[in-house]
């Protein structure tokens, strides 16, 4: 670019030529051109400071800092719309359709010895302690039992308004009558259309399955139980008709996205099986027999179709589990998110949105691209609590200067056990988004990539304004 600033300095130099010319009337002479030198001077080095100003560096100016404190500020000022998470007591069953397998290793920050969650429960709480010590913990956990014993809607309401959270996504099996609709907006979940045959081969693929497969079970059960439905349908017409009604009446009962933590249990990768043999499938099976892997596969393609056709009709969003998952055997490879591409870049599913969660990590660039997609999103959250503030800035940094108006908050906010809960996970990824994203957007600030205005209207598109949008109505 710098040729045109060169440009720029040598018009200013004969404008400046034009108007001595014009004013004085002369063209020669000594004090003339002396003028003439010093004020084209001048003209220079006042484009080339335009032109810096103007230009993005490699590197941060000295005002970084104040940038940074400034737009913190301002950041911590902006309501909070979170994506994904999973709010409600440890005891609560319904928190999510899974539960966590055997043996599940740990990140280090999201170990209950991290400090800052004594952080988060003396901001939430006042907890009166340095650590967690059992004797300790009891204090936290007391406190949570009496909430959850007093019941009403305000305990998790106030929780939302200490963090300034205004809306957040529950991913849950099903609502809690303690969580207030108003605040909390149901996603509901849709694997357990994928199981209805003798999962006894699925069960015991691995010891993870093992604990899932049993839980997908049961909720088609609960599925089937709301929709009165006592057995199987007889044949995939009436399946069908029994997924989609499902689908409809959740809507009904405050739904307002469906998710697949499918990433779990098998590949990301969709086919497009023909319906006939979906219909043999089904009819082969539906009494009994265990199901060869690939025809439960295939069968489970077709279904999927199915179940994002109906979430574009009923204009239900659809979100994917689309990062690293917990447990022994989750497939990395099976689990990545460009195995969603022929499925999101199929033009039949135009009017379809899809949200990738936890944006799509460790494969956060693939996921970002894809959202060049106009019905493709993604939120960052678990990247929110895993990565600790330094980190996540970096993933923020890349995916504001990307597509800003794709990219949303969201928390996965968990309870771990009975002191910790989804309370101070919630603390956690507001504190590391908020704290993040002030540090990428002060950088490219200080950078002169951006203004400090446009800094804060990315800020709102990211914290607030592009779920806001995309799920209409906050509170
Ligand atoms: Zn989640």
């Amino acid at each position: 670019m710098a040729w045109r600033y060169r440009l720029a300095g040598a018009q200013t130099q004969q404008l400046l030529q034009k108007v001595l010319r014009k004013r004085t009337g002369f063209t020669r002479g000594s004090k003339m051109k002396r003028l003439f030198h010093l004020l084209s001077a001048c003209a220079l080095l006042l484009a080339a400071a335009a032109a810096a100003s103007a230009q993005s560096t490699p590197y941060p100016a000295e005002d970084l800092p104040k940038v940074y404190d400034r737009l913190l500020s301002k950041i911590n000022a902006i309501p909070i719309y979170d994506n994904h998470a999973h709010p409600g007591f440890a005891d609560d069953n319904d928190v999510d359709a899974m539960a966590s397998p055997p043996d599940e290793s740990s990140v280090l920050r999201l170990r209950d010895d991290n400090p800052e969650f004594v952080t988060a429960s003396k901001f939430l709480f006042g907890y009166p302690y340095d650590d967690f010590k059992p004797e300790h913990a009891k204090w936290l956990a007391d406190r949570k039992k009496a909430a959850e014993a007093a019941g009403g809607q305000a305990y998790f309401d106030s929780i939302l308004d200490k963090l300034n959270v205004e809306t957040c996504l529950a991913n849950r099996a099903f609502m809690a009558p303690y969580l207030n609709p108003k605040r909390f907006h149901w996603v509901f979940f849709a694997d357990a259309f994928f199981y209805p045959f003798d999962n006894h081969d699925q069960a015991a693929s691995t010891p993870d399955m093992g604990v899932y497969i049993p839980l997908q079970e049961k909720m088609l059960v609960r599925y089937k139980k709301q929709m009165n439905v006592d057995s199987l349908p007889a044949d995939l017409a009436g399946y069908e008709n029994f997924v989609r009604n499902t689908m409809a009446d959740n809507q009904k009962r405050g739904g307002v996205a469906i998710k697949f933590e499918a990433a779990y249990f098998r590949t990301l990768y969709f086919s497009d099986p023909p319906r006939e043999k979906a219909d043999a499938i089904y009819a082969k099976y539906r009494s009994g027999g265990v199901p060869a892997a690939e025809d439960y596969r295939l069968f489970q393609d077709y279904i999927f179709r199915l179940i994002v056709d109906q979430a574009g009709k009923l204009k239900l969003p659809v979100h994917f589990h689309s990062a690293v998952g917990i447990g022994d055997y989750f497939s990395l490879r099976q689990g990545h998110v460009l195995n969603l591409e022929n499925v999101l870049r199929d033009a039949r599913y135009k009017n379809v949105v899809f949200v990738l969660l936890h944006g799509g990590w460790p494969y956060e660039r693939e996921a970002a691209l894809l959202t060049a997609v106009k019905n493709v999103y993604l939120d960052t959250s678990l990247q929110s609590e895993m990565l600790y503030p330094a980190q996540f800035k970096g993933v923020l940094k890349q995916f504001l200067t990307l597509y800003p108006d794709k990219m949303m908050f969201g928390s996965d906010a968990f309870p771990f056990n009975d002191a910790l809960g989804a309370e101070e996970s919630l603390w956690l990824a507001a504190h590391t988004s908020r704290t993040a994203l002030a540090g990428a957007l002060a950088e490219l600030v200080s950078e002169r990539a951006i203004s400090e205005d446009k800094a804060l209207e990315l800020a709102h598109l990211y914290l607030h304004d592009n779920a806001a949008k995309l799920y209409g109505g906050t509170k």
